[in-house]
């Protein structure tokens, strides 16, 4: 099967140049399953000094994206319509919260496209005439898009089947069944006078896991209880 492929399109592909080069994302590329290819807006400039934006109407700081560039490029790429499989997203505060389900579903397209913004953001009507599926990384503001795509390129890459060493490393990681994940200890037993949990130490697997689930537990009420009730409104849904 091939591999998934993300089309971004930005103002600035060097910023993804590192990105791409290191770690799991590199043998994740090397080895087939992640197939991202990068759009610079200026190859669809409105004009020879490669012009993709322009003053706002009405007035104010700041540059706005014109729609002429956008539309071509993502034309350009195939993307101009949905179609099954194909996931299009515009990174902007504006955009519903980015959560681990939502990377869940990602992670199942054939294709993902992400536009990334710069400066004041896109003209409206690339919102109205794309239709893209709206993303946001979080509430508050960055310069670009390009640090949003990187988040949702590594958050798809750890669901991908044999992107990460051991699969159960990202199912169980935190958000995957809703809650927090339980905390971790490594080398050594003890460390300035903090030592690991007597438990992890005892060879037995069923303490272990028991010892685990209550922390995950004690952790998502402590710190997050907020999830808790939407798995009881999840839980309650599903039942009624
Ligand atoms: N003027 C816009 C507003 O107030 O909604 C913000 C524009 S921001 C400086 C420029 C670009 O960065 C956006 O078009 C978007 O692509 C990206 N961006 C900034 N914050 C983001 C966030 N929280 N999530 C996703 N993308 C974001």
């Amino acid at each position: 099967m091939a591999g998934l492929r993300i089309d971004t399109l930005t103002l600035f592909p060097g910023i993804f140049q590192g990105f791409v080069q290191e770690s799991i994302l590199k043998r994740a590329i090397d080895r087939g399953l992640l197939d991202l290819r990068f759009v610079d807006w200026r190859e669809h400039a409105v004009n020879r000094h490669g012009s993709v934006d322009d003053a706002p109407y009405g007035g104010g700081p700041g540059m706005v994206l014109r729609p002429g560039p956008v539309f071509d490029a993502v034309e350009a790429i195939g993307a101009a319509e949905p179609r099954e499989g194909l996931r299009r997203i515009m990174l902007t505060p504006q955009g519903a919260p980015l959560t681990q389900a939502f990377l869940c579903g990602l992670a199942r397209a054939e294709r993902i496209v992400l536009l990334c913004g710069r400066y004041e953001g896109f003209d409206e009507r690339i919102r109205i005439g794309l239709g893209f599926e709206e993303v946001s990384i979080g509430d508050y503001v960055i310069n670009g898009g390009e640090v949003a795509a990187m988040v949702v390129i590594e958050g798809v890459l750890r669901l991908l089947p044999g992107a990460l060493g051991d699969p159960r490393a990202a199912a169980e990681d935190s958000f995957m069944c809703g809650g927090l994940e339980h905390p971790h200890y490594t080398r050594p037993p003890v460390f300035r006078g903090m030592a690991v949990p007597e438990v992890l130490l005892s060879g037995d697997h069923g303490k272990v896991a028991q010892w685990r689930a209550e922390q995950a537990a004690a952790r998502t009420r402590d710190r997050r209880s907020d999830l808790l009730a939407q798995l009881r409104e999840t839980r309650d849904g599903g039942t009624q």
